[in-house]
Order: structure tokens, then sequence, then C-alpha cells
């Protein structure tokens, strides 16, 4: 009966244990709410604000026509966290009597920063400021012990949990203004709990409008982390942190695109749908809808005919990133660049991604669908923790999709090189006509005197 959105996360052993076990893995998912969720309110929240239906972009801002918990559909709905801008993160080190926080609690901190901060600055191409705030530079001790709690996976509206976030209210209010910030981490001491190889309880509140209050304010956008993804394959130094910005990324709305079957829906191309292993980046669809896309980056292909289309790297500052075209008004295909640069570590063949993102699927039932260019093939990478059939789903040059029924065909052209002397300029180019083809510097991000030659792709769409 709550109104509030809520996700949590599924880690690899887990799923593997829960695959042929369909019942118990749908009763482990989050269970859906009554979603409160207003698509077309005003209120502040995240998102490209600057855009209106009325807009060229209008056809593309697809939404859901019923309630969904989360929804991909743009704008994203009001109560979470603006997703551009500076966004100050209360960050919180919590530790209980029957799992007292061992050594430094700051060793807890740095497993997260400032790597969270850095991957979505780098992600959100220096659009979001990301300030993670430790007022209380210890451990917090909670009244109750962990056990007493009872804190279970995807159980976040139980009772003993809002029990937790009041305490933790309690505990932090003396020394902590919770009105100054935006959203709040909390950082489990990482004994408390089973290992997430076994469980993974990290889960967000996101957009909770019934939870406690705070020097007034709702403690509204919550992640809680515990224990470590330590897969035993020496990468925990590296990735582990991973788990933040996924959780995060529900506070600013995003849903999870893993489903019952794990990554096979989405992938490693979006932290939504994997967070552990090899680092990767969000999909071009999410970028626009946190509102790190200028209008003209983005081309909507909602009319009939063919026409071309220069797409840059999604990984790379500025320049065109994704053509939507919407099938009606709820769905639609997207198509973007991706190479291994910035954030995304694994991409093993780079090219044109293309995936379905239906506003009406709610999270964790597979919102985003991407294509497989090369059906059961196994896939080009053996990196841990990354989905393998989907890592060469893109489409290289010389490629089509094709969906007959939608009447939609995406060849991919023979890549061209931009001028090496634009190399240094990072701007924000832009189009007046979003429709048409435009000379976008690649601005590779590595700097001035950089002689970074990555090619531009170009797509040839046809819509009948
Ligand atoms: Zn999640």
């Amino acid at each position: 009966m709550q109104a509030q959105s809520t996700s949590s996360r599924i880690s690899p052993r887990r799923l593997a244990a829960l695959a042929s076990v369909t019942a118990l893995t749908l009763a482990a998912l989050p269970s859906a709410g009554n979603g409160h969720l207003s698509p077309y309110t005003s209120a502040p929240g995240a998102g490209p604000s600057a855009l209106a239906p009325a807009s060229s972009h209008g056809p593309c801002m697809i939404s859901s026509a019923r309630e969904v918990q989360m929804s991909e559909g743009i704008p994203t709905g009001a109560g979470y966290v603006r997703s551009t801008g500076t966004v100050r993160a209360l960050t919180l080190l919590v530790d209980f009597s029957d799992a007292p926080g061992e050594g430094d609690a700051l060793d807890r901190y740095r497993e997260f920063f400032p790597q969270t901060q850095e991957w979505f600055r780098t992600s959100s191409y220096g659009r979001l400021d990301y300030r993670p705030e430790l007022p209380i530079p210890d451990w917090l001790r909670m009244p109750k012990s962990f056990r007493d709690y009872g804190i279970e996976r995807g159980a976040p509206f139980a009772p003993d949990y809002r029990e937790l976030v009041r305490d933790l209210v309690a505990e932090a209010d003396p020394k902590v203004d919770f009105g100054a910030y935006d959203l709040v981490n909390v950082l489990v001491t990482p004994n408390a709990g089973p290992s997430a190889l076994d469980t993974v309880l990290s889960v967000t509140f996101a957009g909770n409008t019934e939870a406690p209050t705070a020097d007034g304010v709702p403690v509204a956008n919550a992640s809680f982390v515990y224990s470590r993804q330590d897969d035993g394959s020496g990468s925990l130094d590296r990735t582990g942190y991973r788990v933040l910005p996924h959780e995060n990324g529900h506070v600013f709305g995003l849903p999870d695109l893993y489903t019952a079957e794990g990554g096979s829906a989405a992938g490693h191309w979006d932290i939504m749908s994997e967070d552990w292993g090899a680092n990767n980046d969000l999909l071009g669809w999410h970028k626009w809808k946190l509102g790190w896309l200028d209008a003209p980056q983005v081309h909507c292909a909602a009319g009939t005919g063919t026409r071309e289309y220069t797409l840059t790297p999604l990984a790379e500052s500025g320049g065109p990133k994704l053509v939507f075209l919407p099938l009606d008004t709820g769905s639609g295909y997207a198509v973007e660049f991706r190479t291994r640069a910035g954030n995304d570590e694994a991409v093993c063949r780079p090219g044109i991604l293309v995936y379905k993102v239906d506003a009406d699927v709610d999270t964790g039932m597979g919102p985003v669908t991407v294509y497989d260019s090369r059906r059961d093939s196994g896939g080009c990478t053996r990196s841990p923790n990354v989905h393998a059939e989907l890592s060469d789903a893109t489409f290289t040059p010389g490629e089509t999709f094709v969906d007959r029924k939608a009447g939609i065909r995406v060849e991919v052209l023979e890549p061209t090189t931009p001028n090496t002397n634009s190399a240094s300029d990072t701007g924000s180019d832009s189009a007046s006509d979003t429709g048409s083809d435009s000379a976008f510097d690649t601005g590779s991000g590595s700097g001035p005197g950089s002689d970074s030659k990555t090619p531009e792709y170009r797509v040839r769409i046809t819509r009948g």
C-alpha cells in the first residue's frame, strides 16, 4: 500500500541460484507500489526541464499511460533528486552493537569516494556536480542491534526499516541539518548482514513521500549500501564502489534494467542493468532523461522517409549522441554509438547500439531491451560479471537493424574521421535543425593538443 518507489539489487550468485525458481525470484524483487508519480507535474526534479512537450522533441518524450513505479518516460516524475548542477549527498556511516564498525570509519567512506563523484562527473559530461559530505566522520551507532532491525532483502517498506530510518535521523539530527542535502547515502558497516554474493541488501528509497521527516523535510531519497561487491576476481578496489552510482541512479528516477533473468535484457550497457564487474556508463536515453544532453544532441526521428544522422561516441563530450524513433506515445527505439571510453571500459565491439525503451514497463520488468546484432554468438567478452551474449550486440558498418512490422530500418554507414584540429574543442556546438546532420566536434575529453581521431558514425534511418 505504499506509494513510494524503491528498488534493490541482485547479485550474480543469487541470480544463478534463483534462475530456475521463478516464483521465488519474483518474490525477491521489490514489489510494486501503487505509484504516486505524476509524469506531468512541473515540480523540480530530475531531467531535461527545459524541454516542453510541444517542442520538436515532443513525439520522443514518451510517457506511461498507466501507473508504474519507476518509468522510463520523459520528463521524470516529481519527487526525485535534481540530476544537474550541484547535488549535495549527505553520507552517514552506520554500525550496530552486534556489528561494530571495524577500523577507521573513513575507510568505508573511501570505498565509494571520490570514485562515485568522478563516475557522475564523467557520465554527465560535467553537468552533475556531485558533492559527498560527511558531517559525522565516524561510525554512527544505531540504538538497536542489526539483528533486531530485521533488515531483509527487498523489504524496505517493512516497519523495521522505517524504524531504522527514524533511529538514524534521531541519532544524526543533533549534528546534521537534513534540510541542507539533496539525497542521503547510508553506508552500513560491511560486517553487518550477509555477503553481497549471497544476498544483496543494498536498496534505495526514491521519491518516497511517506518517509520519516528530519528538520522538516522527508528523507525521501536515500540509498543504503551493505556488504561489499566482492566476487573474488580481484577487482573490488576498482569496481566495488559501483553499487553506489547504481543506487543513486534510483534517486534520480532511473529504474532497474535487470530482470528476474539478470542482465539479459540490457546487458552491460547501463549501470542500472549491471553494476558488478568492469565499469560501464548509462544509456543515451538515460543521459537525456537526466538532462545531460542538450536538445540538439538528440534527434527525434518521428516522421517517415529516409534521413542520415551522425553520431559521436556516447562516452565523449559534445556532438550528437542519440536518435530516437517513437513507435507510439509510450515506446520507441533508441540508437547510439558506443565505444570503449570514459566509464565504458568493457566495450569489446564498438558500434551502434539499438534498443527499445518502453515507458509502460516497470522497474525490474525489462523497460529497456537491447537488440543483439549477433544472436547466440556468446559475445566478445570474458570479463567477469559482464553479460557476455549482449557484449557484441552493436551493429557495425554494413549491418542493418530491421523492424519490418514497424517499417523501420537502421543502416550503419562507413564511419568518417573528424578534423583533428577540432579535438581540443570540447564545446557543445548546436545545430538549429535537430533533424539535420551537423559538423560536431567530437571533443574527446583528453584536452587541448589531443590528436584523438575517434570516428563519427553515420546511420541511415528509413521509416515507412
Ligand atoms: Zn537497483
